[in-house]
């Protein structure tokens, strides 16, 4: 090879990258999926059993919402299609059992039993839990036709899917790490969290303090786009945050299903935007999910209660995975503890 063949080649190989480089920057400012349709998905419960099929709402945020959320690493993978080194990720090693759900929205993709060493350096299954639970696109990037893989519910890029995998579907989804969060089978956590919106947070932290195997309140906002809201903020409904209680709980005492059991009947879930007199989007009926099993406890608890004739209208209340809790200010904090008094149940 010449010098002057040698680099031509160099100065055509930096095109081809320069120019995957700059459509990938296209792709990041261009919404690869502008369906905001509710899906289709499945769900684990707490018995690590799949649902039967539910309509759940697409997940749709800014991408300064998503920064909020996600570190730079998860922002770049999941928002702007990008892909991680190989054998950097923190999952391609990692043979532990367990679930890998969405790092964006908690929805469950993957299991370990379909986890395989690829020898690619990137986290490998050979099928997801749900077919319902992933996306795919082509992908004409790198001059290759490859088969682009995302979250079905919030459109976050996991990787991409290849035909030459084991039995017995012998294909290979090739995952991003940052893509996925993972939580390990059998093992007991000490502490659960779970984030409750109810109308006015005074009431709603009183009311949840005193359940038994409850361990411990903080009164917040959450399910907003601005970071470290003040009360001001929030009371300006600009900020889209919900006035929320982060509840502590121990799973041995006390299961999710009860303190749904409390949530449902601490306020009016059928009242949008709204508890009695106090109106406004930060007074919304919402469920901010830390774990898959909380989010499949949540809908159907809820599917139950709008089925069953009692209410005086359908569930408003938004059942999302668990972004930034702020706290409120020190002054809002046990605030009917220390002061008296009690918010009324809006009925
Ligand atoms: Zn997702």
């Amino acid at each position: 090879m010449t010098k002057r063949t040698f680099l031509t080649t160099i100065l055509g190989t930096v095109g081809i990258v320069a120019a995957a480089e700059q459509l990938r920057r296209f792709k990041s400012h261009t919404p690869m999926i502008t369906d905001t349709n509710p899906v289709t998905v499945r769900l684990l419960d707490g018995a690590g059993t799949l649902t039967d099929p539910i309509t759940v709402p697409k997940v749709v945020k800014s991408d300064d919402t998503w920064r909020l959320q996600l570190t730079d690493e998860q922002f770049r993978i999941t928002r702007t299609a990008g892909t991680e080194r190989a054998f950097c990720g923190i999952f391609h090693d990692n043979h532990k059992l367990g679930l890998y759900t969405c790092v964006a929205c908690g929805l469950p993709l993957f299991r370990s039993d379909a986890k395989f060493d690829s020898g690619t350096g990137w986290p490998s299954f050979f099928q997801p839990v749900a077919a319902e639970n992933i996306g795919s696109t082509k992908d004409t990037a790198l001059g290759m036709a490859r088969t682009e893989v995302h979250c079905v519910r919030c459109d976050s890029h996991l990787g991409h899917v290849f035909d030459d995998g084991p039995a017995p579907t012998n294909l290979r989804y090739c995952i991003n790490s940052a893509s996925l969060l993972f939580r390990e089978d059998g093992v007991k956590t000490a502490r659960e969290k779970v984030i409750f919106g109810a109308g006015c947070f005074w009431g709603v932290e009183s009311t949840f303090a005193a359940v038994k195997g409850v361990t411990a309140t903080r009164v917040g906002y959450s399910g907003g786009t601005t970071k470290n809201p003040s009360y001001e903020n929030v009371c300006s409904h600009r900020t889209g945050h919900a006035e929320v209680v982060e509840v502590e709980y121990d799973p041995a005492q006390l299961s999710v299903d009860q303190l749904l059991v409390v949530f449902w009947k601490s306020h009016n879930p059928t009242t949008r935007d709204r508890q009695g007199p106090d109106v406004g989007s930060q007074y919304r009926s919402a469920i901010f999910f830390t774990t898959p099993a909380q989010e499949a406890a949540a809908r159907a608890s809820a599917a139950k209660l709008d089925a069953s004739g009692t209410l005086r209208g359908p569930i408003t209340t938004q059942i999302e995975f668990a972004g930034p809790f702020y706290a409120a200010e020190e002054y809002h904090q046990k605030y009917h503890a220390k002061h008296g008094g009690y918010c009324p149940v809006p009925l």
